[in-house]
C-alpha cells in the first residue's frame, strides 16, 4: 500500500491529513487517488458513505489546483445541504495550509445574497446542491468556464431525489474539457446514461458495491413518545454503563439542549456543534478520543472529523432526514472489528420512514423495549461489582490503612461491610428508579399522564438535590425548576437539614425568629428536599444569618448555612454547586479510563447477541 506521500500529494495537504490523523489512505483513496493525479481521464468510482470517499476525490483535486489563477476550478455537486457542507468542511480542512485557497458551499435554504457575496470574493472550489447552483448559474452568478473538475458526489442519490434535469442543465455550463469524477453506491440506469451523456471512456473503480450500512452494527429503535425522548435517552445510557458514544442530535440548539441536561443530570458528556469555535472542538473533540468524556452530543457535520473507533454506541436522539446521514452515523460505531449497537428514539409516526431506511441500507431494525427500572438497576449493580473485583489493589499505599480500616470494620459481619459498599455507589439507581415508569409506547393516554406526572416528581426531587452535589442520585428534569426564580430582592440559602431530618417551613422559621433576634428579614421560598434544603432571604443578611447558624442546631446535628446561587427561571440548576459537587459526584462523571475501571475494553468486545437484546 502506497502512503499519501508516495502518491505526490504536496506538502501543505500532508501535513493537514496528519493532523487529522490520516495514517494510511483507505480502499478507495488508494485507488482514486493516482488516477485523478496522473491522468485526466474521467473516473465512476463506486464507494458507500463512510469509506473516506470525500478525500479519495478532495486530496487530488487540491493538489492540482493553481490558486494563482482566476475563476472556479471545481465544481462538487452533493445531493443535500448536509453532505453539501460536509464536504465543504473537509476540503476546508484538507486545504488548510494551501496559501489563497477558498472553497465555498452554495446549498437552498440559506440566504442567497450571502452566498453570492461568498462566491464574488473569489474562490477556487464551489460545493453545491443542484437547485440551488442552478439558480445561481441563471442569475448569471456561477460562472463555471474555468472548471477544470466536475465532481458527482452521491450520484445516485441526485438522481432518485429527481436532479437529473437540474444536472442536465448545470453540466451543460461547463466546459467540455474538465475531468469528471462521479461518486455513488449504485448504478441505477438513469447514471448510466447519465454517464454516456457527459463522460468520455471513463474508468470505473469500487471500494464496495451498494450503499450498506455496516454488518456489525446491530441496529435497535425505542418506540417512545415524543415527550419521553429525554427520558428514554437517559434509560438507554443509564442501562449501558460502559458506553462510550455519540448521541446525534439534528440540530445545534437540541445539541446544546441535551448536553446541558445531561451535564446536569450528572452524566459525564459535552456537546460538539458549529457554534464552537474551531479551538473548543478541537478541544471537546480531544477530550471525547480521550476518553474523558463518555458521551458526546453532536450534530453530524460537527462530528465529521471525529474519527473514533471504539465507539459501544451511536444513539440518534431523531432520526435523521437523509438516509446517508443514518448510515454515517451507525458507521461510527462497529469499526476496527468491533461490534456497536445504532440505537434510534422513534416515534410511532416515524415507524414508515423507518421501514423505507431499512430497504434502503439494507438492515433491518430490531425494536427493542426501554428497559425498566430494575434492567436499569441491575445492570448497574453487576457493572459496579465487576468493576470493584477488577479494581487494582494499591498496595503499598493502602496496606498502611488497613489496620484502622478494620477496627472501623469490626463490628460488622463481611456481608454487611459488602453491602454497605455496595450500596454507597448502588443506591442512586435505586431510589432514582424505584417505581420508574413503563415509558415504552403505550396507548392508554392517561396512563401514560400517570407517568410522566411520577417521572416529573422524581426527577425534579432528585435534579435539586444533584444541585447540592449530593450523592444521592441522578436524573433531574429541569421542568419543575422553571417554576420560580430567585427574586432580584432575595438570597438564596443552602441549609443541610431535609425531610429526613423532620425538617419543615415551620422549623426553619422558629430557628431563624429565636436566632435573629432583633432582625425580621423577609423570607421568600423554601424547599425542603429529602436530605437537605434551600430557602430564601430578604438581601444583606449573609453574615447575619452565617453567625446565627453557628448557634442552631436540629435533631442533634448541628446546622450548617450556606449562601447558594439565585434560582434560574429556565433551568440551569445551581451551577455553583454543580460544578463543586454533582459533575465529580454523579454515577457516571469519574471520569474517562480509570472511572470505566477497563470497562471500555470490555463495553467494545463483548457485545454479545445476549447483551445487545437486554439492551
Ligand atoms: P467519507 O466517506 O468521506 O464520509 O469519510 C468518512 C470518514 O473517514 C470521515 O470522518 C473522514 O474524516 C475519515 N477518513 C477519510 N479518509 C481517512 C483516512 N485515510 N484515514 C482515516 N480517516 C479517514
Amino acid at each position: 500500500m502506497s502512503t499519501f506521500k508516495e502518491m505526490g500529494l504536496k506538502s501543505e495537504i500532508l501535513s493537514a491529513i496528519e493532523e487529522l490523523g490520516y495514517v494510511n489512505p483507505t480502499k478507495i483513496q488508494e485507488l482514486a487517488l493516482p488516477k485523478i493525479l496522473e491522468s485526466k481521464q474521467d473516473l465512476i468510482a463506486f464507494a458507500q458513505t463512510g469509506t473516506g470517499k470525500t478525500a479519495a476525490f478532495s486530496l487530488p483535486v487540491l493538489n492540482q489546483i493553481d490558486t494563482s489563477k482566476k475563476g472556479i476550478k471545481c465544481i462538487v455537486l452533493s445531493p443535500t445541504r448536509e453532505l453539501g457542507l460536509q464536504i465543504a468542511q473537509d476540503i476546508k480542512s484538507y486545504s488548510k495550509n494551501i496559501p489563497g485557497f477558498k472553497v465555498v458551499a452554495v446549498y437552498g435554504g440559506a440566504d442567497i445574497t450571502s452566498q453570492i457575496r461568498n462566491i464574488e470574493r473569489g474562490c477556487d472550489v464551489v460545493v453545491g446542491t443542484p437547485g440551488r447552483t442552478l439558480d445561481l448559474i441563471k442569475r448569471n452568478r456561477l460562472n463555471l468556464e474555468g472548471v477544470e473538475f466536475l465532481v458527482l458526489d452521491e450520484a445516485d442519490e441526485m438522481l432518485s431525489m429527481g436532479f437529473a434535469e437540474d444536472l442536465d442543465a448545470i453540466l451543460a455550463n461547463t466546459p467540455k474539457e474538465k475531468q469528471t469524477l462521479l461518486f455513488s453506491a449504485t448504478m441505477p440506469p438513469d447514471m448510466v446514461k447519465l454517464s454516456r451523456k457527459y463522460m468520455t471512456d471513463p474508468l470505473e473503480i469500487s471500494a464496495g458495491s451498494k450503499q450498506e450500512a455496516n454488518t456489525s452494527v446491530t441496529h435497535l429503535y425505542y418506540k417512545i413518545n415524543n415527550r419521553d425522548r429525554y427520558p428514554a435517552l437517559k434509560r438507554a445510557v443509564d442501562v449501558a454503563p460502559d458506553i462510550y458514544g455519540i448521541i446525534f442530535c439534528r440540530t445545534r440548539a437540541e445539541t446544546k439542549e441535551v448536553a446541558e441536561r445531561l451535564s446536569e443530570d450528572g452524566y459525564n458528556t459535552d456537546a460538539l456543534h458549529g457554534d464552537l469555535s474551531q479551538a473548543q472542538r478541537d478541544h471537546v473533540m480531544g477530550k471525547f478520543r480521550n476518553r474523558s468524556l463518555q458521551l458526546l452530543v453532536a450534530t453530524d457535520v460537527a462530528a465529521r472529523g471525529l474519527d473514533v473507533n471504539e465507539l459501544t454506541h451511536v444513539i440518534n436522539f431523531k432520526l435523521p432526514d437523509e438516509d446517508a446521514v443514518y448510515v454515517h452515523r451507525s458507521g461510527r460505531t462497529g469499526r476496527a472489528g468491533n461490534e456497536g449497537i445504532s440505537l434510534t428514539l422513534l416515534t410511532g409516526n416515524e415507524e414508515k420512514r423507518l421501514r423505507y431506511l431499512e430497504k434502503k441500507i439494507g438492515r433491518k431494525f430490531e425494536r427493542v423495549d426501554i428497559p425498566n427500572g430494575k434492567e436499569i438497576c441491575e445492570k448497574q449493580l453487576f457493572n459496579l461489582i465487576d468493576n470493584i473485583k477488577e479494581t487494582e489493589i494499591a498496595n503499598s499505599h493502602i496496606d498502611s490503612f488497613l489496620p484502622q480500616i478494620y477496627e472501623k470494620f469490626e463490628e460488622m459481619s463481611k456481608e454487611e461491610v459488602i453491602k454497605k459498599i455496595v450500596s454507597t455507589e448502588f443506591n442512586r439507581f435505586l431510589e432514582y428508579y424505584r417505581d420508574a415508569p413503563d415509558l415504552n409506547k403505550t396507548s392508554d393516554k392517561r396512563e401514560r399522564e400517570r407517568n410522566r406526572e411520577r417521572d416529573n416528581n422524581r426527577d425534579s426531587d432528585r435534579g435539586n438535590r444533584r444541585d447540592r452535589g449530593d450523592r444521592g442520585d441522578r436524573g433531574g428534569d429541569r421542568r419543575e425548576r422553571r417554576e420560580h426564580k430567585t427574586a432580584d430582592n432575595m438570597t438564596r440559602y443552602f441549609i443541610n437539614q431535609g425531610k429526613k431530618d423532620g425538617f419543615n417551613p415551620k422549623i426553619l422559621m422558629g430557628m431563624i425568629n429565636s436566632h435573629m433576634e432583633g432582625k425580621s428579614p423577609e423570607i421568600g421560598q423554601i424547599e425542603i428536599m429529602k436530605m437537605f434544603s434551600f430557602f430564601e432571604m430578604e438581601k444583606g443578611y449573609t453574615a447575619d444569618l452565617q453567625r446565627a447558624s453557628k448557634n442552631m442546631e436540629h435533631n442533634g446535628r448541628d446546622v450548617s448555612i450556606e449562601e447558594s446561587s439565585p434560582k434560574p427561571s429556565g433551568g440551569g440548576g445551581d451551577r455553583r454547586d454543580r460544578n463543586r459537587g454533582d459533575r465529580d459526584r454523579s454515577p457516571r462523571s469519574g471520569g474517562g479510563k480509570d472511572h470505566r475501571g477497563g470497562g471500555s475494553s470490555r463495553a467494545s468486545g463483548s457485545h454479545g447477541a445476549k447483551r445487545r437484546r437486554r439492551f
